[in-house]
């Protein structure tokens, strides 16, 4: 299939083109960029930072418009600033296109899929609502926000298991999070910065969205405290769960260690083969070590431990944030759309 990325030269765009490069099911056939690289090749617009080479005959392409008349795909990957993307999308879509985002515009709208694949597989079936209720053929479908796709996929069997009641979260974020060239060496060497525009709102709302059932948000509360550090790739955050039956600590380590979905069952060309991977060293899981863990798919999590303020558990989890928290998550989700007969 014909794969289209909006926002093509960006560090989402970029990851796009490195995690496709080698895709089974997709094949890259259009990039697009703002005014500034439109008419440029890619190699010409784009400030490659990734840690593979840039191919040649990806170099070699011009970079289009956002327009749907320049576009050649079965499906769109969009890495758009969210201010772009909201118009945009949809007019892509009202032209009959699949696009599967990254941007936040459209995430909380009632018909529109918010998924995180192992999370949430079902929740795809709103499509069909919205196909109804907008009128078009085409098909938007959203991904988290880097921290809550990294939160959500261990909350998932612990969900299953025990129930959930509160969930606390203190995350310790990338610079890549924030795009290129995003956070100033100067504002973020030597430091932490405990402000992070809407993503603590993001991290609420999104957690319950994807977690409970299509068109019925989960009624557990979530409390986020977002803060940026100076690691490159990957989202680390300290999680404390008040759960709806009691768990042990043992009892939580196991049902993440053993957690499979319809991805890992159907072998979907992204899917991990584990989504959260238990480490049980007392000082796992770190970014630098474990990032790539599954391609940078799987969830790690350590120090799962008594929480004794909520009588619950506490742990640890990391994920990267370009890749199960932005372009590898997007991927995943069209590969399920495609499972389920939706491209
Ligand atoms: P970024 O590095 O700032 O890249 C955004 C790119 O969008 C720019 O390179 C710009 O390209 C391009 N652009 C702007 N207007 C455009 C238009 N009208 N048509 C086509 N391209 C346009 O940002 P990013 O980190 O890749 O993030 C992309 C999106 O993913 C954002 O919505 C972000 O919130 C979301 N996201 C990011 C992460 C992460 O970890 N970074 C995680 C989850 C979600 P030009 O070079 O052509 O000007």
């Amino acid at each position: 299939m014909k794969a289209a990325i909006l926002g093509a030269t960006g560090l989402v765009g970029q990851r796009f083109i490195q995690l496709l490069n080698h895709h089974s099911w997709f094949e890259i056939s259009t990039l697009t960029g703002s005014e500034r690289s439109a008419g440029m090749t890619y190699g010409e617009a784009v400030n490659w930072r990734m840690e593979t080479s840039l191919k040649h005959n990806i170099a070699e392409l011009p970079v289009q418009p956002s327009d749907p008349k320049k576009v050649d795909a079965d499906v769109l990957f969009s890495a758009l600033p969210a201010d772009q993307a909201f118009k945009i999308e949809e007019d892509f879509a009202r032209a009959g296109f699949a696009v599967v985002s990254n941007a936040s515009s459209h995430r909380m709208e009632p018909d529109v899929p918010l998924m995180n694949p192992e999370a949430n597989f079902d929740h795809l079936s709103l499509i069909d609502q919205q196909r109804r209720e907008r009128k078009w053929d085409g098909a938007l479908v959203t991904d988290p926000n880097c921290t809550t796709a990294v939160l959500t996929l261990p909350l998932k069997p612990i969900s299953e298991a025990f129930g959930l009641k509160n969930v606390v979260v203190s995350s310790m974020q990338a610079v890549s999070g924030a795009g290129y060239p995003g956070v100033a060496s100067l504002d973020i060497m030597d430091n932490v910065i405990p402000f992070i525009r809407d993503e603590e709102e993001k991290v609420q709302r999104e957690t319950k969205k994807i977690l409970g059932r299509a068109g019925s948000p989960a009624a557990f509360n979530v409390s986020a405290s977002c803060h940026r550090v100076p690691v490159i790739d990957g989202h680390t955050e300290a999680v404390f769960v008040q759960t709806g039956k009691p768990a042990t600590p043992e009892a939580v380590v196991e049902c993440m260690d053993s957690f499979l979905a319809e991805p890992q069952k159907l072998k979907l060309p992204s899917a991990p083969e584990r989504p959260v991977v238990v480490r049980e060293e007392r000082d796992r899981p770190q970014p630098r070590f474990d990032r790539t863990e599954g391609h940078g798919m799987s969830v790690v999590v350590g120090r799962v431990r008594n929480d004794p303020v909520f009588d619950g558990v506490k742990y640890i989890a990391l994920g990267h944030n370009t890749i199960r928290g932005a372009a590898g998550c997007a991927i995943l989700i069209a590969e399920s759309m495609k499972a389920q007969g939706y491209l």
